[in-house]
Protein backbone atom coordinates (compact mmCIF):
# COMPACT_ATOMS: atom_id res chain seq x y z
CA UNK A 1 0.00 0.00 0.00
CA UNK A 2 1.29 3.30 -0.93
CA UNK A 3 3.26 5.60 2.02
CA UNK A 4 1.18 8.02 3.68
CA UNK A 5 -1.88 7.21 2.78
CA UNK A 6 -3.83 4.50 4.40
CA UNK A 7 -2.06 5.31 7.40
CA UNK A 8 -3.55 8.32 7.38
CA UNK A 9 -7.09 7.31 6.69
CA UNK A 10 -9.78 8.03 9.19
CA UNK A 11 -10.35 5.21 11.33
CA UNK A 12 -14.14 3.88 9.70
CA UNK A 13 -11.85 3.74 5.91
CA UNK A 14 -9.85 0.90 7.35
CA UNK A 15 -12.80 -0.50 9.03
CA UNK A 16 -14.92 -0.43 6.07
CA UNK A 17 -12.01 -1.93 4.06
CA UNK A 18 -11.50 -4.91 6.16
CA UNK A 19 -15.53 -5.37 5.94
CA UNK A 20 -15.21 -5.26 2.22
CA UNK A 21 -12.63 -7.59 2.55
CA UNK A 22 -14.42 -10.18 4.83
CA UNK A 23 -17.19 -10.15 2.21
CA UNK A 24 -15.75 -10.31 -1.04
CA UNK A 25 -12.88 -13.31 0.13
CA UNK A 26 -13.04 -16.30 -1.05
CA UNK A 27 -10.71 -18.63 0.71
CA UNK A 28 -9.51 -22.51 -0.75
CA UNK A 29 -12.16 -24.28 2.27
CA UNK A 30 -15.40 -21.55 0.61
CA UNK A 31 -13.79 -22.42 -3.19
CA UNK A 32 -13.77 -26.46 -2.65
CA UNK A 33 -17.24 -26.28 -1.12
CA UNK A 34 -18.46 -24.60 -4.29
CA UNK A 35 -16.83 -26.70 -6.41
CA UNK A 36 -18.42 -29.99 -4.86
CA UNK A 37 -21.92 -28.46 -5.21
CA UNK A 38 -21.36 -27.54 -8.81
CA UNK A 39 -20.27 -31.26 -9.45
CA UNK A 40 -23.31 -32.59 -8.22
CA UNK A 41 -25.07 -29.46 -9.55
CA UNK A 42 -23.90 -30.47 -13.63
CA UNK A 43 -24.95 -34.50 -12.94
CA UNK A 44 -28.54 -33.17 -11.82
CA UNK A 45 -28.59 -31.06 -14.74
CA UNK A 46 -28.19 -34.00 -16.84
CA UNK A 47 -30.57 -36.17 -15.56
CA UNK A 48 -34.56 -36.36 -16.44
CA UNK A 49 -35.73 -34.33 -13.24
CA UNK A 50 -32.91 -31.64 -14.13
CA UNK A 51 -31.40 -29.04 -12.04
CA UNK A 52 -30.76 -25.40 -11.58
CA UNK A 53 -28.21 -25.59 -14.40
CA UNK A 54 -29.74 -26.26 -18.10
CA UNK A 55 -27.08 -28.54 -19.46
CA UNK A 56 -28.23 -28.29 -22.93
CA UNK A 57 -27.43 -30.44 -25.85
CA UNK A 58 -26.47 -28.76 -28.88
CA UNK A 59 -26.64 -31.57 -31.08
CA UNK A 60 -23.08 -31.06 -31.98
CA UNK A 61 -21.80 -34.97 -32.33
CA UNK A 62 -18.21 -34.19 -33.67
CA UNK A 63 -14.97 -32.73 -33.64
CA UNK A 64 -13.77 -31.08 -36.92
CA UNK A 65 -11.14 -33.06 -38.90
CA UNK A 66 -9.62 -29.95 -40.31
CA UNK A 67 -10.56 -30.84 -43.61
CA UNK A 68 -13.50 -29.30 -43.43
CA UNK A 69 -14.04 -26.88 -46.76
CA UNK A 70 -16.13 -24.45 -48.06
CA UNK A 71 -17.43 -20.54 -47.32
CA UNK A 72 -19.62 -20.13 -44.85
CA UNK A 73 -21.54 -16.84 -42.71
CA UNK A 74 -21.08 -16.83 -39.34
CA UNK A 75 -23.70 -14.29 -37.32
CA UNK A 76 -22.75 -13.63 -33.41
CA UNK A 77 -25.19 -11.87 -31.84
CA UNK A 78 -23.11 -11.66 -28.36
CA UNK A 79 -24.48 -9.30 -25.17
CA UNK A 80 -22.82 -6.46 -26.99
CA UNK A 81 -21.80 -6.44 -30.42
CA UNK A 82 -23.66 -8.00 -33.73
CA UNK A 83 -21.10 -9.41 -35.98
CA UNK A 84 -21.18 -10.88 -39.39
CA UNK A 85 -18.42 -13.00 -40.65
CA UNK A 86 -17.85 -15.05 -43.86
CA UNK A 87 -15.34 -17.69 -43.08
CA UNK A 88 -13.72 -19.82 -45.84
CA UNK A 89 -12.19 -22.87 -44.80
CA UNK A 90 -9.46 -23.86 -47.39
CA UNK A 91 -8.21 -26.66 -48.67
CA UNK A 92 -5.25 -26.20 -46.37
CA UNK A 93 -5.63 -28.61 -42.85
CA UNK A 94 -6.83 -26.38 -40.41
CA UNK A 95 -6.60 -23.26 -42.30
CA UNK A 96 -9.30 -20.26 -43.09
CA UNK A 97 -9.98 -16.76 -44.02
CA UNK A 98 -12.15 -14.60 -42.56
CA UNK A 99 -13.74 -11.19 -43.63
CA UNK A 100 -16.15 -9.52 -40.93
CA UNK A 101 -18.24 -6.33 -39.60
CA UNK A 102 -18.75 -5.50 -36.09
CA UNK A 103 -21.98 -3.26 -35.58
CA UNK A 104 -22.93 -2.27 -32.14
CA UNK A 105 -26.38 -3.76 -30.25
CA UNK A 106 -28.20 -0.22 -29.65
CA UNK A 107 -28.85 -0.62 -25.97
CA UNK A 108 -32.79 0.87 -27.05
CA UNK A 109 -33.12 -2.84 -29.25
CA UNK A 110 -32.52 -5.11 -25.60
CA UNK A 111 -35.34 -4.33 -24.15
CA UNK A 112 -37.05 -3.25 -27.08
CA UNK A 113 -39.54 -5.23 -29.40
CA UNK A 114 -38.71 -8.21 -31.22
CA UNK A 115 -39.78 -7.42 -34.26
CA UNK A 116 -37.09 -4.34 -34.01
CA UNK A 117 -34.33 -7.14 -32.96
CA UNK A 118 -35.04 -9.23 -36.10
CA UNK A 119 -35.36 -6.11 -38.44
CA UNK A 120 -31.90 -4.69 -37.80
CA UNK A 121 -30.05 -8.26 -37.74
CA UNK A 122 -31.46 -8.91 -41.15
CA UNK A 123 -30.65 -5.28 -42.14
CA UNK A 124 -27.06 -6.13 -40.97
CA UNK A 125 -27.08 -9.67 -42.39
CA UNK A 126 -28.21 -7.71 -46.15
CA UNK A 127 -25.38 -4.91 -45.73
CA UNK A 128 -22.94 -7.63 -45.34
CA UNK A 129 -24.15 -9.41 -48.21
CA UNK A 130 -24.60 -6.95 -50.41
CA UNK A 131 -20.98 -5.35 -50.22
CA UNK A 132 -19.35 -8.59 -50.12
CA UNK A 133 -21.60 -11.00 -52.83
CA UNK A 134 -23.32 -7.89 -54.96
CA UNK A 135 -26.67 -8.21 -56.08
CA UNK A 136 -29.09 -10.65 -53.54
CA UNK A 137 -31.08 -11.74 -55.90
CA UNK A 138 -29.13 -13.28 -58.32
CA UNK A 139 -27.52 -15.72 -55.11
CA UNK A 140 -27.66 -19.24 -54.12
CA UNK A 141 -28.75 -19.78 -50.49
CA UNK A 142 -25.62 -19.70 -48.58
CA UNK A 143 -25.16 -21.52 -45.18
CA UNK A 144 -25.33 -19.85 -42.10
CA UNK A 145 -24.01 -20.72 -38.65
CA UNK A 146 -26.20 -18.77 -36.19
CA UNK A 147 -24.08 -18.04 -32.25
CA UNK A 148 -26.95 -17.35 -30.47
CA UNK A 149 -25.45 -16.83 -26.77
CA UNK A 150 -28.86 -17.43 -24.82
CA UNK A 151 -29.93 -20.38 -23.36
CA UNK A 152 -32.00 -22.48 -25.55
CA UNK A 153 -33.67 -25.44 -25.57
CA UNK A 154 -32.59 -27.68 -28.79
CA UNK A 155 -34.64 -30.85 -30.42
CA UNK A 156 -31.97 -30.17 -33.51
CA UNK A 157 -29.30 -28.54 -34.30
CA UNK A 158 -31.49 -26.06 -36.23
CA UNK A 159 -33.69 -24.90 -33.93
CA UNK A 160 -33.76 -23.09 -30.26
CA UNK A 161 -36.38 -22.02 -27.98
CA UNK A 162 -35.32 -19.23 -26.00
CA UNK A 163 -35.23 -20.22 -22.20
CA UNK A 164 -34.63 -17.03 -20.80
CA UNK A 165 -33.44 -13.79 -21.77
CA UNK A 166 -29.95 -13.41 -20.07
CA UNK A 167 -27.59 -10.35 -20.29
CA UNK A 168 -30.17 -8.07 -19.98
CA UNK A 169 -32.12 -8.54 -22.43
CA UNK A 170 -35.43 -8.04 -22.20
CA UNK A 171 -37.89 -8.41 -25.15
CA UNK A 172 -41.04 -9.79 -24.77
CA UNK A 173 -42.38 -12.58 -26.99
CA UNK A 174 -39.33 -13.88 -27.57
CA UNK A 175 -38.97 -16.48 -24.48
CA UNK A 176 -40.49 -19.87 -25.12
CA UNK A 177 -39.91 -19.74 -28.70
CA UNK A 178 -37.89 -21.24 -31.64
CA UNK A 179 -36.12 -18.11 -32.80
CA UNK A 180 -35.30 -19.71 -36.43
CA UNK A 181 -38.74 -18.94 -37.69
CA UNK A 182 -38.52 -15.78 -36.87
CA UNK A 183 -35.30 -14.97 -38.19
CA UNK A 184 -35.88 -16.64 -40.75
CA UNK A 185 -38.90 -14.62 -41.78
CA UNK A 186 -37.13 -11.35 -41.79
CA UNK A 187 -34.69 -12.47 -44.32
CA UNK A 188 -37.29 -13.82 -46.24
CA UNK A 189 -39.14 -9.87 -46.33
CA UNK A 190 -35.78 -8.81 -47.43
CA UNK A 191 -34.89 -11.34 -49.98
CA UNK A 192 -31.75 -12.23 -48.20
CA UNK A 193 -30.36 -15.44 -49.51
CA UNK A 194 -29.35 -17.31 -46.11
CA UNK A 195 -29.99 -20.73 -44.98
CA UNK A 196 -30.07 -20.94 -41.11
CA UNK A 197 -27.62 -24.67 -40.98
CA UNK A 198 -26.95 -24.19 -37.47
CA UNK A 199 -27.89 -22.64 -34.22
CA UNK A 200 -24.77 -22.60 -32.11
CA UNK A 201 -24.11 -21.07 -28.25
CA UNK A 202 -20.85 -18.98 -28.13
CA UNK A 203 -19.43 -21.67 -26.00
CA UNK A 204 -19.93 -24.62 -28.28
CA UNK A 205 -18.27 -22.54 -30.84
CA UNK A 206 -15.36 -21.59 -28.84
CA UNK A 207 -15.18 -25.66 -27.86
CA UNK A 208 -15.05 -26.69 -31.48
CA UNK A 209 -12.75 -23.70 -32.65
CA UNK A 210 -10.19 -24.65 -30.55
CA UNK A 211 -10.85 -28.02 -30.44
CA UNK A 212 -10.10 -27.77 -34.32
CA UNK A 213 -6.32 -26.12 -34.12
CA UNK A 214 -5.40 -28.07 -30.26
CA UNK A 215 -6.28 -31.46 -29.45
CA UNK A 216 -5.92 -30.93 -25.94
CA UNK A 217 -8.72 -28.36 -25.44
CA UNK A 218 -11.64 -29.96 -23.76
CA UNK A 219 -13.82 -26.99 -22.46
CA UNK A 220 -14.85 -24.02 -23.99
CA UNK A 221 -15.23 -21.16 -21.90
CA UNK A 222 -16.86 -17.35 -22.28
CA UNK A 223 -15.86 -14.86 -19.89
CA UNK A 224 -17.35 -11.82 -21.02
CA UNK A 225 -20.52 -9.86 -21.30
CA UNK A 226 -22.10 -13.25 -19.42
CA UNK A 227 -20.08 -16.52 -18.65
CA UNK A 228 -20.18 -19.63 -19.19
CA UNK A 229 -19.01 -23.11 -20.75
CA UNK A 230 -19.47 -26.47 -22.70
CA UNK A 231 -17.87 -29.74 -23.02
CA UNK A 232 -18.83 -33.11 -24.81
CA UNK A 233 -20.45 -35.99 -22.90
CA UNK A 234 -21.19 -39.16 -24.17
CA UNK A 235 -24.53 -40.17 -25.11
CA UNK A 236 -24.75 -42.60 -22.43
CA UNK A 237 -24.04 -39.91 -19.76
CA UNK A 238 -26.52 -38.14 -20.14
CA UNK A 239 -30.15 -39.53 -18.76
CA UNK A 240 -32.71 -37.53 -20.40
CA UNK A 241 -31.62 -38.25 -24.17
CA UNK A 242 -31.84 -41.84 -23.03
CA UNK A 243 -34.75 -42.06 -25.38
CA UNK A 244 -33.04 -40.91 -27.94
CA UNK A 245 -31.60 -44.13 -30.19
CA UNK A 246 -27.79 -43.39 -30.54
CA UNK A 247 -24.78 -45.50 -29.04
CA UNK A 248 -23.79 -44.35 -26.22
CA UNK A 249 -19.99 -43.89 -26.69
CA UNK A 250 -21.49 -41.06 -29.36
CA UNK A 251 -19.97 -37.61 -28.47
CA UNK A 252 -22.60 -34.57 -27.19
CA UNK A 253 -21.69 -31.10 -26.96
CA UNK A 254 -23.07 -29.99 -23.93
CA UNK A 255 -23.90 -25.85 -23.67
CA UNK A 256 -23.66 -25.91 -19.25
CA UNK A 257 -25.53 -22.45 -19.29
CA UNK A 258 -23.45 -22.47 -15.96
CA UNK A 259 -24.58 -19.01 -15.00
CA UNK A 260 -27.39 -20.42 -13.62
CA UNK A 261 -25.28 -22.47 -11.15
CA UNK A 262 -26.93 -21.93 -7.57
CA UNK A 263 -30.16 -20.03 -8.55
CA UNK A 264 -31.78 -21.02 -5.26
CA UNK A 265 -28.91 -20.20 -3.07
CA UNK A 266 -26.93 -22.62 -1.03
CA UNK A 267 -23.72 -21.97 -1.51
CA UNK A 268 -22.22 -18.93 -3.43
CA UNK A 269 -21.06 -16.18 -0.79
CA UNK A 270 -23.28 -13.31 -2.06
CA UNK A 271 -22.77 -10.11 -0.46
CA UNK A 272 -25.66 -8.06 -0.37
CA UNK A 273 -24.52 -5.88 -3.45
CA UNK A 274 -25.12 -9.30 -5.02
CA UNK A 275 -28.86 -9.40 -3.74
CA UNK A 276 -29.47 -5.85 -4.66
CA UNK A 277 -28.20 -6.51 -8.18
CA UNK A 278 -30.98 -9.48 -8.78
CA UNK A 279 -33.17 -7.54 -6.88
CA UNK A 280 -33.12 -4.95 -9.99
CA UNK A 281 -32.58 -6.78 -12.78
CA UNK A 282 -35.05 -7.97 -15.66
CA UNK A 283 -34.99 -11.53 -14.44
CA UNK A 284 -34.73 -11.59 -10.43
CA UNK A 285 -33.46 -15.07 -9.28
CA UNK A 286 -31.83 -16.06 -12.63
CA UNK A 287 -27.72 -16.25 -13.28
CA UNK A 288 -26.82 -16.14 -9.53
CA UNK A 289 -23.24 -17.43 -10.49
CA UNK A 290 -22.87 -15.10 -13.56
CA UNK A 291 -24.02 -12.31 -11.59
CA UNK A 292 -21.47 -12.51 -9.29
CA UNK A 293 -18.38 -12.97 -12.42
CA UNK A 294 -19.79 -11.76 -15.79
CA UNK A 295 -18.50 -8.54 -17.25
CA UNK A 296 -22.02 -6.99 -17.63
CA UNK A 297 -22.11 -7.12 -13.63
CA UNK A 298 -18.69 -6.14 -12.24
CA UNK A 299 -18.88 -2.49 -12.18
CA UNK A 300 -22.24 -2.21 -11.27
CA UNK A 301 -21.20 -4.29 -8.02
CA UNK A 302 -18.46 -1.76 -7.98
CA UNK A 303 -20.58 1.61 -8.17
CA UNK A 304 -23.20 -0.21 -5.65
CA UNK A 305 -20.29 -0.36 -2.96
CA UNK A 306 -19.03 3.13 -3.62
CA UNK A 307 -22.71 4.32 -3.37
CA UNK A 308 -23.01 2.73 -0.03
CA UNK A 309 -20.07 3.96 1.63
CA UNK A 310 -21.45 7.48 0.49
CA UNK A 311 -24.51 6.68 1.86
CA UNK A 312 -23.45 5.34 5.01
CA UNK A 313 -23.30 8.88 7.75
CA UNK A 314 -20.67 7.81 9.06
CA UNK A 315 -18.34 6.74 6.79
CA UNK A 316 -19.49 9.24 3.78
CA UNK A 317 -16.97 8.89 1.32
CA UNK A 318 -16.96 11.56 -1.46
CA UNK A 319 -18.56 13.77 1.31
CA UNK A 320 -20.01 16.83 -0.21
CA UNK A 321 -19.56 15.94 -3.68
CA UNK A 322 -22.08 15.96 -6.38
CA UNK A 323 -22.56 12.00 -6.49
CA UNK A 324 -25.75 12.07 -9.22
CA UNK A 325 -23.40 10.53 -11.42
CA UNK A 326 -22.79 8.09 -10.02
CA UNK A 327 -26.34 7.26 -8.63
CA UNK A 328 -26.74 5.76 -12.38
CA UNK A 329 -27.53 2.03 -12.74
CA UNK A 330 -24.89 0.22 -14.94
CA UNK A 331 -22.90 3.61 -15.64
CA UNK A 332 -19.85 1.71 -14.75
CA UNK A 333 -18.74 -1.45 -17.28
CA UNK A 334 -15.89 -3.58 -16.54
CA UNK A 335 -13.38 -1.71 -18.12
CA UNK A 336 -13.78 1.01 -15.78
CA UNK A 337 -12.66 -1.09 -12.80
CA UNK A 338 -9.99 -2.67 -15.44
CA UNK A 339 -8.20 0.79 -15.62
CA UNK A 340 -8.36 1.21 -11.79
CA UNK A 341 -7.05 -1.85 -11.45
CA UNK A 342 -4.12 -1.09 -14.00
CA UNK A 343 -3.23 2.08 -12.87
CA UNK A 344 0.34 2.17 -12.33
CA UNK A 345 1.13 5.14 -10.51
CA UNK A 346 1.52 4.74 -6.38
CA UNK A 347 -0.60 7.88 -5.73
CA UNK A 348 -3.25 6.91 -8.24
CA UNK A 349 -3.58 9.76 -10.39
CA UNK A 350 -5.10 7.71 -13.61
CA UNK A 351 -7.64 6.44 -11.04
CA UNK A 352 -8.36 10.19 -10.11
CA UNK A 353 -8.41 11.38 -13.35
CA UNK A 354 -10.81 8.76 -14.55
CA UNK A 355 -13.60 9.31 -11.65
CA UNK A 356 -13.37 13.11 -12.65
CA UNK A 357 -13.57 12.66 -15.95
CA UNK A 358 -16.28 9.38 -15.88
CA UNK A 359 -18.10 10.74 -12.56
CA UNK A 360 -17.25 14.26 -11.40
CA UNK A 361 -15.72 12.81 -8.29
CA UNK A 362 -12.39 13.65 -6.61
CA UNK A 363 -11.76 11.16 -4.48
CA UNK A 364 -8.87 12.15 -1.67
CA UNK A 365 -6.18 9.39 -1.50
CA UNK A 366 -7.37 7.32 1.17
CA UNK A 367 -10.20 6.91 -0.89
CA UNK A 368 -8.34 6.09 -4.08
CA UNK A 369 -6.86 3.52 -1.99
CA UNK A 370 -10.09 2.26 -1.61
CA UNK A 371 -11.24 2.33 -4.48
CA UNK A 372 -8.57 0.46 -5.90
CA UNK A 373 -8.88 -2.52 -3.15
CA UNK A 374 -12.67 -2.53 -3.78
CA UNK A 375 -11.82 -3.30 -7.81
CA UNK A 376 -9.11 -5.84 -6.67
CA UNK A 377 -11.56 -7.05 -4.66
CA UNK A 378 -14.03 -7.94 -6.92
CA UNK A 379 -11.94 -8.64 -10.15
CA UNK A 380 -10.88 -11.13 -7.86
CA UNK A 381 -13.90 -13.03 -6.53
CA UNK A 382 -14.92 -13.48 -10.21
CA UNK A 383 -11.84 -14.76 -11.13
CA UNK A 384 -12.12 -17.31 -8.33
CA UNK A 385 -14.93 -18.37 -8.84
CA UNK A 386 -14.85 -18.95 -11.68
CA UNK A 387 -12.57 -21.25 -11.50
CA UNK A 388 -14.73 -23.36 -9.40
CA UNK A 389 -16.82 -24.29 -12.95
CA UNK A 390 -13.78 -24.88 -14.32
CA UNK A 391 -12.53 -27.29 -11.75
CA UNK A 392 -16.20 -29.06 -11.50
CA UNK A 393 -16.06 -29.58 -14.93
CA UNK A 394 -12.68 -31.37 -14.57
CA UNK A 395 -13.50 -33.55 -11.93
CA UNK A 396 -17.08 -34.30 -13.16
CA UNK A 397 -14.92 -35.92 -16.45
CA UNK A 398 -11.69 -37.16 -14.84
CA UNK A 399 -9.43 -34.99 -16.83
CA UNK A 400 -6.52 -34.51 -14.73
CA UNK A 401 -4.56 -32.78 -17.38
CA UNK A 402 -6.04 -30.42 -20.49
CA UNK A 403 -6.40 -26.98 -22.06
CA UNK A 404 -9.69 -24.59 -21.71
CA UNK A 405 -10.70 -22.61 -24.71
CA UNK A 406 -11.60 -19.43 -22.82
CA UNK A 407 -12.67 -16.06 -24.56
CA UNK A 408 -14.46 -12.87 -23.83
CA UNK A 409 -13.58 -9.35 -22.55
CA UNK A 410 -13.04 -10.19 -19.13
CA UNK A 411 -10.95 -12.98 -20.04
CA UNK A 412 -9.10 -11.26 -22.52
CA UNK A 413 -8.81 -7.50 -21.25
CA UNK A 414 -9.71 -7.33 -17.43
CA UNK A 415 -6.30 -7.68 -14.94
CA UNK A 416 -4.89 -10.53 -13.92
CA UNK A 417 -7.81 -12.83 -14.32
CA UNK A 418 -5.76 -15.45 -15.89
CA UNK A 419 -3.50 -15.83 -13.16
CA UNK A 420 -6.10 -15.55 -10.28
CA UNK A 421 -8.21 -17.90 -11.75
CA UNK A 422 -5.34 -20.18 -12.23
CA UNK A 423 -3.95 -19.84 -8.63
CA UNK A 424 -7.66 -20.69 -7.31
CA UNK A 425 -7.72 -23.67 -10.14
CA UNK A 426 -4.46 -24.87 -8.18
CA UNK A 427 -6.09 -24.49 -4.63
CA UNK A 428 -9.09 -26.25 -5.33
CA UNK A 429 -7.24 -29.31 -7.28
CA UNK A 430 -4.43 -29.35 -4.36
CA UNK A 431 -1.64 -28.95 -7.24
CA UNK A 432 1.84 -28.71 -5.67
CA UNK A 433 3.31 -25.67 -5.94
CA UNK A 434 5.09 -25.25 -9.58
CA UNK A 435 9.23 -25.99 -9.25
CA UNK A 436 9.56 -23.43 -12.27
CA UNK A 437 7.73 -20.21 -13.00
CA UNK A 438 7.38 -22.01 -16.84
CA UNK A 439 6.05 -24.78 -16.35
CA UNK A 440 2.32 -25.90 -17.50
CA UNK A 441 -0.38 -26.34 -15.13
CA UNK A 442 -2.09 -29.43 -15.41
CA UNK A 443 -5.06 -27.97 -16.51
CA UNK A 444 -4.41 -24.55 -18.46
CA UNK A 445 -7.20 -22.19 -19.51
CA UNK A 446 -6.08 -20.21 -22.42
CA UNK A 447 -7.00 -17.93 -25.51
CA UNK A 448 -9.53 -19.40 -27.35
CA UNK A 449 -9.91 -19.49 -31.20
CA UNK A 450 -12.56 -17.28 -32.72
CA UNK A 451 -15.61 -19.49 -31.56
CA UNK A 452 -18.79 -17.32 -32.53
CA UNK A 453 -17.46 -16.74 -35.96
CA UNK A 454 -14.70 -19.95 -36.99
CA UNK A 455 -16.04 -22.16 -34.67
CA UNK A 456 -19.75 -21.54 -36.06
CA UNK A 457 -19.04 -21.78 -39.53
CA UNK A 458 -17.07 -25.11 -38.41
CA UNK A 459 -20.48 -26.26 -36.77
CA UNK A 460 -22.29 -25.66 -39.93
CA UNK A 461 -19.69 -27.42 -42.32
CA UNK A 462 -19.96 -30.65 -39.79
CA UNK A 463 -23.73 -29.98 -40.04
CA UNK A 464 -24.19 -29.78 -43.67
CA UNK A 465 -21.96 -33.45 -43.59
CA UNK A 466 -23.84 -35.08 -41.40
CA UNK A 467 -26.93 -33.62 -43.89
CA UNK A 468 -24.94 -34.95 -46.72
CA UNK A 469 -24.55 -38.36 -44.98
CA UNK A 470 -27.96 -39.14 -44.03
CA UNK A 471 -27.33 -39.30 -40.28
CA UNK A 472 -29.34 -36.49 -39.19
C1 LIG B 1 -25.76 -16.89 -21.79
C2 LIG B 1 -24.95 -18.00 -22.41
C3 LIG B 1 -23.69 -17.45 -23.02
C4 LIG B 1 -22.93 -16.60 -22.02
C5 LIG B 1 -21.69 -15.97 -22.61
C6 LIG B 1 -24.91 -16.08 -20.84
O1 LIG B 1 -25.63 -15.02 -20.35
O2 LIG B 1 -26.88 -17.41 -21.11
O3 LIG B 1 -25.71 -18.65 -23.41
O4 LIG B 1 -22.88 -18.51 -23.45
O5 LIG B 1 -23.78 -15.59 -21.52
O6 LIG B 1 -21.98 -15.20 -23.72
MG1 LIG C 1 -19.34 -12.95 -27.90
Amino acid sequence: MAVGTLADAPKDLISEIKHLEELFTVDTAKLKEITNHFVNELAKGLSVEGGSIPMNPTWVMSQPTGYETGSYLALDMGGTNLRVCQVTLTEQKSEFDIIQSKYRMPEELKTGDAEELWEYIADCLQQFIETHHGDVSKLEKIPLGFTFSYPATQNYIDEGILQRWTKGFDIAGVEGRNVVPMFEAALARRGVPIKLTALINDTTGTLVASAYTDPKMKIGCIFGTGCNAAYFEDFGSIPKLAHVDIAPDTPMAINCEWGAFDNEHVVLPRTPYDVAIDRDSPRPGQQAFEKMIAGLYLGEIFRLVMVDLHDKKDVNIFAGQDVSKLRKPYTLDSSFLSAIEEDPFENLSETLELFQNKLNISPSLPELELIRRTAELIGTRAARLSACGVAAISIKKGYKTCHVGADGSVFNKYPHFKARGAQALREILDWPEKKDPKEEDPIEILAAEDGSGVGAALIAALTLQRVKAGIM
